[in-house]
């Protein structure tokens, strides 16, 4: 069969699905995406909340310099003015009481800029110090790399880390990009990230915050670009079931009952929807039956507003508390006077994802007070408040689970998986959504040359 007549099938409109079929559509591919939501974006997407009276993302993204695939799909739909980027990277954390440490790393070539940094961090002693550099031998690949098996807890002990210095920096990094506790997470996964974002340009450290809503940023410049080459987007509809014959994909059922015949189909879907679309006996495939094996970890965001600011900053972390990151979004966006718009997430929420929402305003209230006691007993009051809670923001990165994921090709000939959880040697994040929807492109436009 030719090149052009071969039919794609992309199921799912998140990052992965998105990037996936704008490469493809690059290509000169035709796609049909097929997205059950009518808005598509899936676990980074925005809405409008009457509560808040404003577009809000479903959690606050980050991003980095080192989030290569994601920038150039950014390039691809024309969309990377949607984010700010930092010159170089700068944190600050709070501790209870208001004491800041702040990490601000020079103009120097990585991993010296980080090195530099940590030794200039304010709040840091000397035995902190020197433990910041017995890890940056480390990063420099001279003792032992963990493996899959070995947790961030363990590894960050056998290099000698302080419990300030896990506090003020590791800890935090850990729960931000793994989504899950230093206490069960991989350390492999988590020098995957420091591989990337610390050792190979400065920049790559840097930070970037979406300065528009998510849906903006990449779902609707997606969709006008797969429109304007002639894809057909089906918002709104469902995949049952992929129809396989012979080991080898033929199609798709609709929710409706329709059926789609295809060549080629590629499944972004989170790991429970991929594996409530296999028919027959492929669950019980080891391929897919190691992705059962998969669990999710949530993350909660509180969205609030406040009559007045707690901290300039555009973010920052709070140190050892059940609330990790807060967000200034005003000023991220630029906004002046009135209410400031907020947002404070909660990774690995399992302690706290079934909680009531007042249950969460309390907490909340009560940790302003206790990180930013400047602002008067009362704290910042806050005005309007909504929590929106992410059961299955991505899969836990507990050790010893990479080997579940899969490859984008199995044991269905024309079926490709893509979505953050496949196997991209990275943390479930934008960028291993992104790369994996690229890997699955990639790997579609090698075996039609084959
Ligand atoms: C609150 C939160 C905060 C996060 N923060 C960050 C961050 O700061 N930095 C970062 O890098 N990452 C972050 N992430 C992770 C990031 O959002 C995800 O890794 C990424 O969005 C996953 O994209 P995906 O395309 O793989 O999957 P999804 O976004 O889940 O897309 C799957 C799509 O498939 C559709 N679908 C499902 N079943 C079917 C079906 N049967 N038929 C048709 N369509 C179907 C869904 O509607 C969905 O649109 C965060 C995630 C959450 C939830």
């Amino acid at each position: 069969m030719s090149e052009s007549t071969r039919s794609v099938i992309v199921i799912g409109g998140g990052l992965a699905g998105l990037s996936a079929a704008v490469r493809l559509a690059e290509a000169g591919r035709v796609v049909t995406l097929v997205e059950a939501t009518r808005a598509g974006g899936g676990r980074a997407r925005s809405f409008h909340d009457a509560t808040l009276d404003r577009e809000v993302d479903n959690g606050q993204h980050l991003m980095m310099g080192c989030y290569r695939e994601t920038l150039a799909f950014l390039r691809a739909i024309d969309s990377t003015d949607g984010i700010y980027f930092q010159k170089n990277l700068e944190v600050t954390m709070v501790k209870p009481g208001g004491k800041r440490l702040h990490l601000q790393c020079p103009a120097l070539p990585a991993p010296l800029h980080l090195a530099t940094g940590l030794l200039a961090m304010r709040g840091l002693g000397l035995l902190d110090k020197a433990a910041a550099l017995r890890a940056g031998l480390m990063l420099r690949g001279e003792v032992q790399r963990p493996d899959d098996n070995e947790t961030c807890d363990s590894w960050l002990r056998r290099l000698g880390q302080t419990p300030t210095l896990r506090n003020a920096f590791w800890d935090p990094l850990i729960w931000g990009t793994l989504n899950d506790d230093p206490l069960v997470s991989s350390a492999a996964m988590f020098t995957a990230v420091l591989d990337r974002a610390f050792l190979t340009s400065r920049d790559a450290s840097r930070l970037g915050v979406p300065k528009v809503p998510l849906s903006r940023l990449y779902v609707e410049q997606s969709l006008a670009y797969l429109r304007a080459r002639g894809c057909e987007l089906r918002l709104g509809e469902s995949v049952r079931a992929l129809e396989v014959v012979n080991s080898r994909v033929t199609g798709v059922t609709l929710k409706s009952g329709d059926t789609l015949a295809a060549d080629v189909v590629v499944s972004s879907v989170p790991p429970q929807a991929f594996l409530d679309m296999l028919p027959g006996t492929l669950p019980s495939h080891p391929v897919y039956q190691d992705i059962a094996r998969l669990r999710p970890s949530p993350i909660v965001n509180l969205w609030f507003s406040v009559d007045r600011a707690p901290f300039e900053d555009p973010f920052i972390g709070l140190v050892a508390g059940p609330l990790h990151w807060m967000f200034n979004r005003s000023r991220i966006e630029g906004e002046v006077g009135g209410e400031v718009m907020m947002n404070c997430t909660i990774s690995a929420a399992r302690s706290c994802v079934d909680d009531p929402p007042e249950t969460l305003q309390a907490l909340l209230q009560s940790e302003l007070q206790r990180y930013f006691p400047a602002a008067g007993p009362q704290g910042p009051k806050i005005k309007r408040f909504k929590v929106i809670k992410e059961k299955r923001a991505t899969i836990s990165h507990a050790a010893g689970t990479y080997h579940c994921r899969p490859e984008v090709t199995g044991p269905v000939r024309g079926l490709y998986m893509a979505g953050d959880w496949v196997r991209t040697g990275l943390p479930a994040t934008i960028e291993s959504a992104v790369q994996s929807g690229h890997d699955a492109a990639k790997a579609i436009l090698t075996s039609e040359r084959n």
